[in-house]
């Protein structure tokens, strides 16, 4: 499989150099110039990690299978605890993909934890020396995820940003408590754009490059603008496929729907990617919070960042430029020169219209729906009372705008957190009095509903904060720099 640059056509680079490069040069995202066609029914029997081998062996032609298979093993066995792809079943023909098993307790990790072992490949595949330096612009998940990911990974840097007052502060403790030595976390002034912004331009800054490279230094980039992130997103569409079909649920052949709470597009574009590759997935339904830019996009074909940015208790989908919508618009449009122009344009103005054609492409593939913090706590609540059903505050607006498109099909809602990330905002949604104190209200949580508070987060309690400083979004080359 190879791989073209959104912005420029004549680009053509392995899978390896994707991964290991993660942004084209002139700032377009990789993306396979074709879709590989899979059947389905030699996939419906497999487990997870074999499920994951088939996939991902589609879209990185030039690592070995064999490689593929014992990094799939490696990862989706024992981090998971054995419940990689767990389908909940929630209420009639309505499921809940939970991908919150992983170490970090977001669904960020079914990627995270693999790409270490895809960079250090590739790396060997090109005959690539150099230290890497991974920048990691984040809203809260895709930070901690990255951190435990890439830990004392021989010949590996990483620095993460994150907006200051953007994270729950579990997210946050999560990050400053991050042990390693190959590892910096900055809190970075603004709001996650600002941060994604400032990562991007370190990315595309000629002078920057030129200095790491004196020092035998290399970017590369964890956020999902990095086709490494995507391609294993892909294999948990098939596998909750596989379970419903395997139940009766649905018969091989026949839709199932889906619903992403979304914020850089990445989770959904995987699924998207999944029915390019032909698992029948009938709607795909892009949830969005207050900031819900991509709502408006779907009805109008118009994108329009120039709003006001509110900071939600979906904190991780608090994004305005949706990076991986690019990616969309390459393969919908077939035009780099388009996509370029629509770039442009959001980059100058802030805004951008696709053609007429585009727009009907983009509506027959997707529905979009949104909720606001109070829409999405009386979701909350009525999945816990009226289904016993406890979810996050980012898996709660895509319940409402699930239940907003239900149709024939089952509907599968993707989980993305541990209601444990979050337990202020969840214990208020439930109509409870929320302890100031994160970890009390982690207790009480627990006390309320039975469930129990993942370790992995009961435990930041008594880690010691590594990690205070505060920069300005002009800072992030200049730190970048320092780390290498
Ligand atoms: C990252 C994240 C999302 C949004 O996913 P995208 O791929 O950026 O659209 C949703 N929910 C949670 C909990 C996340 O961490």
């Amino acid at each position: 499989m190879e791989y073209t640059s959104t912005r420029d056509a004549s680009r053509r680079v392995s899978a390896a150099l994707a991964i290991a490069q993660g942004l084209s040069d002139e700032g377009g995202l990789f993306v396979p110039v074709s879709f590989p066609r899979v059947e389905l029914a030699p996939l419906l029997g497999l487990d997870y990690p074999a499920l994951a081998a088939v996939v991902l062996s589609q879209y990185l032609t030039d690592y070995d299978p064999a490689f593929l298979r014992a990094a799939a093993d490696a990862v989706y066995g024992s981090a998971f605890g054995g419940r990689a792809g767990r389908l909940a079943p929630v209420s009639e023909g309505v499921y809940s993909l939970e991908l919150w098993h992983g170490p970090t307790c977001a669904f960020k990790d079914y990627a995270l934890q693999l790409m270490p072992r895809l960079l250090v490949e590739a790396k060997q595949l090109l005959h690539r020396t150099e230290t890497t330096l991974v920048l990691v612009a984040t809203s809260g998940d895709t930070g901690k995820a990255a951190l435990a990911g890439y830990q004392d990974l021989e010949g590996v840097r990483v620095a993460v940003f994150y907006p200051t007052g953007g994270t729950s502060e579990i997210q946050r403790l999560q990050m400053a408590t991050q042990e390693g030595n190959n590892l910096a976390v900055f809190a970075v002034r603004g709001n996650f754009d600002d941060a994604q912004t400032g990562v991007k331009r370190a990315f595309t800054d000629p002078r920057l490059a030129a200095d790491l490279a004196a020092r035998g230094v290399r970017l590369s980039s964890a956020n999902s603008i990095n086709f490494g992130r995507l391609a294993p997103q892909i294999v948990y569409y098939f596998c909750a496929y596989a379970q419903l079909a395997k139940q009766g649920a649905v018969q091989p052949g026949q839709p199932v729907d889906f619903c992403v709470p979304t914020g850089n597009f990445g989770d959904i574009l995987a699924g998207w990617y999944a029915r390019q590759m032909g698992l029948p997935v009938g709607r795909l339904v892009c949830a969005s919070n207050q900031n819900k830019v991509l709502t408006d996009f779907f009805a109008t074909g118009r994108y329009d960042a120039r709003r006001e940015f509110y900071k939600t208790e979906s904190p991780s989908m608090d994004i305005l430029v949706s990076s991986n919508l690019e990616r969309l618009l390459w393969h919908l449009s077939g035009s780099d020169a388009a996509v370029r122009g629509w770039m442009e344009q959001l980059a100058g103005t802030g805004a951008y219209t696709v053609s007429e054609e585009v727009k009907a492409k983009l509506q027959a593939d997707f529905a979009a729906g949104c909720a606001t913090d109070a829409e999405a706590a009386a979701e909350l609540r009525r999945r816990y009372e009226q289904d016993g059903y406890l979810c996050d505050t980012h898996t709660a607006v895509a319940f409402k705008a699930a239940r907003e498109q239900r149709g024939k099909a089952p509907m599968v809602v993707l989980s993305t957190a541990s209601p444990f990330k979050f337990p202020r905002a969840v214990l208020t949604a439930l109509g409870k009095e929320a302890p100031a104190d994160d970890f009390a209200a982690m207790q009480a949580l627990q006390q309320l509903t039975g469930a129990e508070a993942p370790a992995a987060l009961a435990g930041l309690k008594q880690k010691p904060v590594r990690f205070t400083q505060v920069i300005e979004p002009g800072e992030i080359s200049g730190v970048t720099l320092a780390q290498g």
